[in-house]
């Protein structure tokens, strides 16, 4: 019988899942799915490896399933899919590890405890992320569980990327960047090699282009440099998140608007990026699809926010070798990609349209000095990984 690891990744309104079988140095994708709204109207759905509908549910509008509820059904679903395989362990996708777990860890009370205390870093993802493992340390006590971090992986960036130009007393509280999106970049860092050797040994930028955004500075194939900071506002536009933006505009929001800080928070999380300034949609597909000006207007305000960092990220590098695209939109949309490519045509990368059209993944041309790629990112397997070496098994 194999052995198999169940990839957990929970958020505030679903929990997504993947199941992982070992087989050798392999781990194969068995199935996958999720459970979304599970505070509102649950929706339950998996399939296998292939894409082949496995399983599907509905609960009626106004169902409270929660945490606990999403977690029961799915492990119900998952005791069927189970008769082949042993379960051996199960690895969680934590947002923020902060200073102390530049590494995986196992998890038991005490580390939970340690986590939680970090939720005022992370309030609207830790305490969701948190809340399975919890669940599971209580009912299956013996299952070994990894907390995997999106954060661990930026803990190369040297010191002066890592700090704001605040008192120091400030910054010894843990008040730095930490960068975020880090399962997605380590995975990428893993199979950038298979693709473009140069690139893996020098220095590269990636852009993980998903609901959440971040671009990632890689130095031979480690982080020096993100987009992300404090909190994973910071930087890029988002589906519904700000990105950077002048710290005096909260200031002058709570004083002038007496905004407090849940309003400031609901604004800069939920309700500003491609979807405040569109006033349409957070999905790029909408607003390439759409004719309306506002939403014309977002994506170029997309396009031009990554066209400046991806020249500070150049500067903190001292130069480029390759680019990389990945997570939903930098994987699927040609369109974004040729219009990145064109605006960071003076960092001497040549795009391949036809590639490009086609999705890579190489999408600079064969002259290009920098290479430009399409590569897909997969921080499930990057998580089941994580939690196979650390349980050693
Ligand atoms: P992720 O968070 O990585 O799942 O990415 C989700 C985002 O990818 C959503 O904003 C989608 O609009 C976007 N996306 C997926 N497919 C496409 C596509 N073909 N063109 C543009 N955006 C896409």
């Amino acid at each position: 019988m194999h052995n198999a690891i169940l990839v957990l990744n929970a958020g505030s309104s679903s929990i997504k899942f993947s199941l992982f079988v070992a087989r050798d140095h392999e781990l194969d994708l068995d199935c996958r799915g999720q459970i979304e709204g599970i505070y509102t109207a649950p929706r339950f759905s998996a399939k296998d490896a292939a894409g082949k509908r496995l399983s599907e549910r509905s609960w009626g509008e106004g169902t409270k399933l929660g945490h606990d509820g999403a977690l029961a059904h799915l492990l119900e679903f998952l005791h069927g899919e189970l008769a082949e395989y042993r379960l051996v362990g199960v690895g969680h996708r934590v947002v923020h590890g902060a200073l102390e777990y530049t590494q995986p860890v196992r998890v038991d009370q005490e580390i939970v405890a340690k986590l939680a205390k970090l939720i005022p870093l992370a309030p609207l993802h830790q305490p969701h992320n948190l809340a399975p493992i919890r669940t599971l340390l209580e009912r299956m006590p013996d299952l070994p569980q990894v907390a995997t971090f999106d954060t661990s992986f930026h803990r190369t960036n040297p010191p002066l990327a890592q700090r704001f130009a605040i008192p120091v007393e400030l910054h010894d509280a843990g008040i730095q960047r930490y960068g975020f999106h880090g399962l997605s970049y380590e995975y990428v860092a893993s199979v950038l090699p298979q693709y473009d050797a140069r690139a893996a040994a020098g220095k590269a930028i990636v852009l993980h282009l998903g609901n959440g955004a971040s671009m990632c500075a890689f130095e031979a194939s480690r982080s020096v440099a993100s987009t992300m900071g404090f909190t994973a506002l910071e930087g890029l536009m988002m589906g519904t998140r700000s990105g950077a933006i002048d710290p005096g505009v909260l200031i002058y929001l709570m004083d002038e608007r007496g905004m407090d800080a849940r309003a400031i928070e609901k604004l800069l999380y939920n309700q500003s990026g491609l979807l405040g300034v569109s006033g349409v949609s957070s999905d790029m597909r909408a607003l390439l699809a759409s004719d309306e000006p506002r939403a014309r207007l977002a994506v170029d305000l997309y396009l031009y926010r990554i066209r400046r960092e991806m020249g500070s990220l150049a500067g903190a590098l001292g130069g480029v070798d390759a680019i990389v695209f990945t997570a939903g939109i930098g994987e699927n949309s040609a369109a974004i990609r040729e219009r990145v490519l064109a605006d960071a045509a003076w960092l001497g990368v040549r795009p391949n349209k036809a590639a490009n059209a086609k999705g890579g993944p190489r999408i600079s041309a064969a002259t290009s000095r920098v290479s430009a790629w399409a590569i897909p990112t997969n921080e499930e397997l990057m998580i089941a990984r994580h939690t196979r070496r650390i349980l050693g098994v």
